[in-house]
């Protein structure tokens, strides 16, 4: 099995197990998905969820998040990690897409990793999720597996494993690729337990392999796959 047909397995394989997977980030449009992004580095969806569900009812529009003090975003979203950075980076961000695009977050890659805190991810993320247009986002999900699956090397930075994943995935496949390796990655393949004894991957995954070794005390127990997308 070539390269691409190991990837044409894999992208089989996943499409079954997570039919519907998606975009866990709440958002109703391309400025509200590139705050949630934002938010969501080194946390959660779930917790990213939980605060722009009252977050955005009180912040429609860009202009509305200068309207205040910083102090009063920072409390507004200090239940997420980096809260003060972030604060200050969402109303860089404003000052910016008000000063420069008239309020639109803009469409283009290079528009948005111009944005403060804004990176290639995220400007991956808004770039296939808001405005349709084949990406796909490295983020610790889509890293871990790729490498664990041997799609891309150990020491591949992300940018590595994103030209990887471009090169074996067929583009009009790139953004539900990257929702169905995250959905992998974190209900089946996960960091701390992967469940390699009931993994319909295990036959050509090496690490795989390696954890089910016997006396390999990463040995995981089996579990049922759960393979519907959850929210
Ligand atoms: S065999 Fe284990 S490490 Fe490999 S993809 Fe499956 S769950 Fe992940």
């Amino acid at each position: 099995m070539n390269a691409k047909q190991k990837m044409r397995h894999i992208l089989d394989v996943i499409a079954d197990m997570f039919p519907d997977a998606h975009c866990e980030l709440n958002h109703s449009n391309p400025f509200e998905l590139t705050i949630a992004v934002l938010l969501s580095a080194q946390c959660t969806d779930e917790t990213v969820n939980k605060v722009t569900a009252s977050l955005f009812q009180k912040y429609k529009r860009p202009e509305h998040y200068l309207d205040v003090p910083l102090e009063e975003l920072e409390q507004d979203i200090r239940r997420i990690g980096l809260f003060r950075s972030k604060a200050s980076n969402i109303q860089k961000l404003c000052r910016i897409v008000i000063d420069k695009y008239d309020g639109e977050v803009p469409a283009s890659h290079e528009g948005l990793t111009e944005l403060p805190g804004v990176g290639r991810k995220t400007a991956n993320v808004v770039m296939s999720n808001a405005f349709g247009v084949p990406a796909i986002a490295v983020d610790t999900h889509v890293d871990r597996v790729s490498k664990r699956l041997g799609v891309a090397k150990p020491d591949d930075t992300v940018l590595e494993v994103e030209k990887k994943l471009m090169k074996l995935v067929p583009r009009e496949e790139w953004t539900l690729t990257h929702h169905r390796l995250i959905f992998f990655g974190r209900y089946h393949c996960k960091a701390q337990s992967p469940q390699c004894q009931i993994c319909p991957l295990l036959e050509l995954c090496k690490e795989g392999k390696q954890r089910m070794k016997p006396g390999n005390k990463t040995k995981n127990k089996g579990i049922k796959p759960k393979i519907a997308s959850r929210g």
